[in-house]
């Protein structure tokens, strides 16, 4: 018996979307990350309860099942099993509940306390279900306390019977849920084998063997007659049942949890809920997508036209461009400070950093609409919409979840990967999770929008040669022998919609700004005072005359040696040469580097940079395709687990980004002044090349080689 006041401790399961973090947070005070799709949270979370700091609560990875088939499951499972928590709190998605059930049945084998959370009672009511808590209580052999984790209703009468199961554990009941036969099974299995006589999970165990799950096999101590006296009883029962021991089960508990709620749910409503109707809208088959665009449109429109326009000025052009600078400045002559440091501060410290931070309203507002259409759940939906897309071309829709996450910041976006059982996807999905702007993308992309003005197209054209680029790099790719096989099949939980909550809306946008503010604060600064000082010094060593411009600086000199690799991309001067170079560091870079060394980002200097439009474009491309920045490739090597294939990647992203460039800076010109040049030719061989890798049938190799870990190797390495 567990004394009172030791620590005890709580793991959270249930199923992906049943809302276990957003319970977690509530009781932790934590802020992990809440997400309408599966695979947000792959690693387990612990943390306090407010109220009574004795009580450790782990946050586990949302599972359907406790087979050890997924990343999500293996975490789970290996917790509950190894850790042995003193109590399980089962979050049971209420408006869900057959589903949710599955779980539960084998939750109440492992021999620990378990509670069911019965979550999402608010849907439940407005959509006027009645569940008939108590028998299921009675019938599952467990406590089940009604909960809404989004408003905080129940949670605290469900930590109390939690905490009181945990103390008590004295003893768990166990049910019978299966048919007599099958249940005298199980109890020969149990008595077949001396080493689980007085195993608490003896059931479990039992159960494991007879649907012959390796692992569990290894880990228990049998010897080999025994092991003869299982297989007998199992091959037996495979023999009688006409199914192997594993979908003797599956039907068995699907049987029982189908008997149990058809007696204790009765659905409120017969037809289609408010959540159905809008779905057959949104996801529709032909409006579905055209929806989504028209979504994208409307929050650039709001961010482009409100934000980008009079917050930005009153944020960028009055505090950053002259209210801050103003008085730091006026400070520092004051107190008699040389020429240099002066500048050094005000044009390179306060104006690089400054013009980075100056788009913080437009990002701000960018990443307020998306954690609006996260929590009210339409981002779901979204990745549904878009496995339907992408299936068509052979990828699976799973891999567009770290796609979608990465659109906030590339590394989360690739560790997200890990949900990713196949390899070969889980790869690839790598290699194009860093397409989409991020919120350092964003910052150039608002700092070009002046060039753009009234051009409507302008914001959401980037979210859309993301979604190309990673279609396209996945056509190429699916075709070599690495990449090869059919997409894993996606399983996902629509969760009903909801009126986003103010708190979670707010919370996941500020945790996004803070990671910008943190590397302006840090990486930006500290290489803006780099580039100020390479802009100021000529290659002889002494500071360059201010008239005279940064040409003859040793950074206008490193420039234009790299200049010429830029040049048929159409961006070959020394300012954009350096800024794309430093943009593989982190792509805010490029904001600070236009500014210091153009003295400005407004259209003159950007002009006076880039000359045409085209090039402008070419920049932008070239930018949002290649290597994203340092943090992303370090995720990247992690994730990929091998040298061989983090090279691979690396050499991948600098030659995907500068051809599809080239392609388009070159053949957008001909268009433009239709003169054919060498340029256009290499242009034309390689959108050639780039049709034939795409269209070209794919011949499957003999015994075609896996370079890298199989899944469930790369999983020991988390
Ligand atoms: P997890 O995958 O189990 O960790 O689930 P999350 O905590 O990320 O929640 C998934 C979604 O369900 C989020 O959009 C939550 O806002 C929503 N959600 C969680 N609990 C409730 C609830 O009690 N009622 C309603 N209506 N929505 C909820
Ligand atoms: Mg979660």
């Amino acid at each position: 018996m567990k004394k009172e006041n030791s620590k005890i401790k709580i793991a959270l399961a249930g199923n992906p979307n049943s809302g276990k973090t957003t319970l977690f947070n509530r009781l932790t005070g934590s802020k992990q990350y809440v997400g309408n799709w599966p695979g947000v949270t792959v690693e387990k979370k612990s943390g306090f309860y407010k109220k009574d700091k004795d009580i450790e609560i782990t946050d586990l990875p949302g599972i359907y099942s406790l087979s050890p088939y997924t990343l999500e499951e293996v975490v789970s499972r290996n917790f509950l099993i190894n850790e042995k928590p003193d109590a399980i709190i089962d979050i049971v998605d209420g408006s869900n509940i057959e589903r949710n059930l599955y779980l539960a049945t084998q939750l109440s084998e492992l021999g620990i306390p378990l509670i069911i959370g019965l979550n999402m009672m608010d849907v439940v009511r407005k959509n006027g279900d009645k569940i008939d808590t108590k028998t299921i209580e009675k019938r599952l052999g467990c406590k089940v306390i009604e909960i809404s984790a989004l408003r905080g209703d129940g949670i605290d009468s469900l930590m109390q019977a939690s905490k009181t199961e945990a103390i008590n554990s004295k003893e768990v009941k166990e049910i019978k849920a299966f048919s007599t036969h099958l249940e005298d099974i199980l109890v020969n299995i149990e008595n077949s084998v001396s080493s689980l006589k007085d195993s608490k999970a003896k059931r479990w165990y039992a159960i494991k063997l007879f649907e012959r799950d390796p692992k569990i096999k290894s880990s228990l101590k049998i010897n080999s007659q025994e092991l003869a006296r299982v297989e007998k009883i199992v091959d037996a029962a495979e023999e009688e049942f006409g199914d192997d021991g594993e979908g003797i089960i599956t039907d068995a508990r699907y049987e029982f949890v189908s008997d149990l709620t058809s007696t204790t749910v009765i659905k409120g409503r017969k037809g289609l809920t408010k959540s159905d109707r809008i779905d057959r809208l949104v996801t529709n088959r032909f409006l579905g997508l055209p929806i989504f665009a028209g979504i994208i449109f409307l929050i650039y429109y709001f961010v482009a036209v409100i934000v980008n326009g009079p917050v930005n000025d009153w944020w960028a052009d009055h505090v950053l461009g002259e209210i801050v600078p103003d008085f730091v400045v006026g400070l520092m002559e004051k107190f008699g400070a040389s020429l240099w440091l002066t500048s050094l501060v005000g044009e390179g410290i306060i104006g690089g950093v400054g013009a980075v931070l100056g788009f913080l309203p437009v990002i701000a507002g960018l990443f307020l609409c998306i954690a609006i259409l996260e929590d009210c759940g339409y981002m779901a939906r979204v990745a549904f919409i878009l496995d339907r897309v992408f299936r068509r071309f052979g990828l699976s829709g799973k891999s567009f979840i770290p796609i979608l996450i990465g659109c906030g910041c590339s590394v989360s976006g690739i560790t997200g990967t890990r949900t990713i059982e196949n390899d070969n996807d889980r790869r690839m999905t790598i290699f194009s999770a860093a397409f989409m702007p991020c919120s350092a993308k964003v910052d150039y992309i608002a700092m070009f929008a002046v060039m753009f003005t009234g051009v409507w197209w302008y914001g959401p054209i980037w979210y859309f040669l993301g979604i190309f680029a990673v279609i396209i790099s996945g056509l190429i790719l699916k075709k070599t022998s690495y990449f090869h096989g059919d997409p894993a099949p996606f399983v996902m939980e629509l969760p009903e919609y909801h009126l986003p909550s103010l708190s979670n809306v707010l919370e996941s946008t500020w945790q996004r700004c803070k990671s910008f503010i943190t590397k302006a604060g840090t990486i930006i600064l500290v290489s803006t005072i780099v580039i100020w000082f390479l802009k100021n010094i000529s290659t002889s060593g002494s500071f360059v005359d201010f008239e005279e411009g940064a040409q003859t600086s040793i950074l206008a000199y490193l420039g234009m040696k790299l200049a010429f690799i830029f040049k048929p991309l159409g961006f070959g001067n020394w300012i954009a040469s350096v800024a794309a170079v430093l943009g593989l560091v982190a792509k805010e870079e490029l904001v600070s580097v236009i500014e210091i060394c153009a003295g400005g980002v407004s259209p003159n200097e950007i002009m006076s940079v880039f000359g045409t439009n085209i090039s402008i474009f070419a920049f932008m491309i070239f930018n949002q395709l290649t290597i994203p920045c340092f943090a992303a490739l370090g995720a990247a090597k992690e994730e990929l687990g091998s040298k061989k294939w983090f090279r691979a990647m690396v050499l991948y992203l600098i030659g995907f980004s500068y051809s599809f460039t080239l392609i388009f800076y070159q053949i957008a010109t001909f268009i433009k002044t239709r003169s054919f040049t060498l340029g256009t030719f290499v242009g034309f061989v390689l959108l050639i090349g780039y049709l034939y890798l795409i269209l070209r049938p794919y011949k499957a190799k003999e015994g075609s080689v896996n370079m890298g870990l199989s899944s469930v190797e790369a999983y020991k390495n988390i």
